[in-house]
């Protein structure tokens, strides 16, 4: 029986919201069939009983490409990048120069754009001083063997770069959108936990306990860092190690797949990124307004946001005369220390102090 085969972004999909992995499958699959691709023995069955409505609505605007410049540009990045390794034979020296000599030749629509971006990446690169493993390298993992009636199931993700240290691993991955990812945000993102997890699986890293992971922004030339300490404990699930509690998020991601599980998750930040948002009832509202009707959206906020200044005018002028505006739960008052006079919101059930114990990270919790 042929496999099925998950990727990282298909995992990332239903550990983010399961109904977007569901609608992405559908796209994909109708998208493969309308360019006379290939679909997968499980994609058919699946979409057999999709509701006929959202086939039709996916299938008025199939041929539509989702493809923007910017992501255009991405794809353009990351094939020069994996160019600029395969010809330099991956000595980080070269490539610098590399460039130099091959930007020239890039499709004019995007080249002052990428031009940005191989600059960031070159310094990027300079201060990079790993052991290269392997470049634009995919990595699989069976998760459920075949059996007499199921296929197997295959987690697979691609790595841009993997370095060694000493007694560990350095991964490394192209971001070439525009949003810049905290320390935070680059720990819990599914990509890289996902990443680390999987290589820790790996034969030869049986015996690698530590993996640093990098995002190389190369729209900014900034990166963002996580660290994965196999058997440390999860900083967010206490009592389980790094790899285990990843473990958990990995699994879950699989057996939401194979339940075939459609629930919907909205949340104002994964439904603004989210591309299958116009085929989505449950979309979070704002989000939904916006991929609605953008201009209208636009306009409204215009209006909102001068309301909203006249408001806030307003009330500054009450409290700078009477003094603060008490709310069910917040007040709105004078900022204290400023020089000059500022007003905002503040919390009416924080803890009253006094509390002045000198360690900002307990002082700061009372007024
Ligand atoms: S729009 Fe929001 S709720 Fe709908 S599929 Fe996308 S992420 Fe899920």
């Amino acid at each position: 029986m042929k496999p099925i085969v998950l990727d990282r972004t298909r995992l990332g999909q239903y550990a983010t919201c399961p109904r977007q992995a569901y609608l992405a499958m559908i796209w994909e699959a109708l998208k493969a069939k309308a360019n006379g691709l290939e679909t997968f023995p499980w994609e058919k069955e699946r979409i057999i009983n999709v509701d006929p409505k959202l086939i039709e609505a996916m299938k008025a605007v199939i041929h539509q490409s989702t493809d923007s410049l910017l992501r255009e540009c991405g794809t353009e990045i990351h094939d020069l990048l994996k160019q600029a390794f395969d010809e330099c034979k991956n000595n980080l020296n070269l490539i610098p120069e590399w460039f130099v000599d091959n930007l020239p030749k890039i499709k004019p629509n995007i080249q002052p754009m990428a031009i940005r971006h191989a600059r960031h990446a070159a310094d990027l690169l300079s201060e990079y001083h790993v052991n290269i493993l392997a470049v634009e390298h995919q990595v699989s993992l069976v998760i459920h063997p075949e059996t007499a009636t199921t296929p197997a199931v295959i987690v697979t993700m691609r790595y841009d770069l993997i370095g060694s240290g000493k007694g560990n691993l350095h991964v490394m991955d192209w971001k070439t959108g525009f949003k810049r990812l905290t320390n935070q945000e680059a720990a819990e993102s599914f990509q890289a936990e996902f990443g680390a997890w999987l290589l820790f699986q790996q034969e030869p890293y049986k015996e690698i306990n530590l993996l640093h992971w990098w995002y190389f922004e190369t729209m900014w030339g900034t990166k963002a860092y996580a660290r994965f300490d196999r058997l440390e404990e999860h900083p967010r699930l206490p009592g389980l190690t790094t790899e285990v509690a990843i473990q958990g998020r990995v699994l879950s991601a699989v057996d939401l797949f194979l339940k075939n599980c459609k629930d919907a998750w909205p949340l104002p930040y994964s439904c603004s990124w989210c591309e299958m948002i116009r085929f989505c009832p449950n979309a979070d509202m704002s989000a939904k307004e916006i991929a609605d009707d953008p201009k209208a959206y636009v306009d409204r906020l215009v209006v909102v946001t001068e309301w909203l200044k006249r408001q806030k005018a307003a009330a500054t002028a009450w409290i700078k005369g009477k003094g603060p505006l008490a709310g069910t739960k917040v007040a709105y008052t004078r900022k204290v220390p400023q020089a000059k006079f500022s007003a905002g919101f503040e919390d009416l059930q924080k803890p009253k102090g006094p509390a002045k114990t000198g360690d900002d990270s307990i002082d700061g919790h009372f007024k």
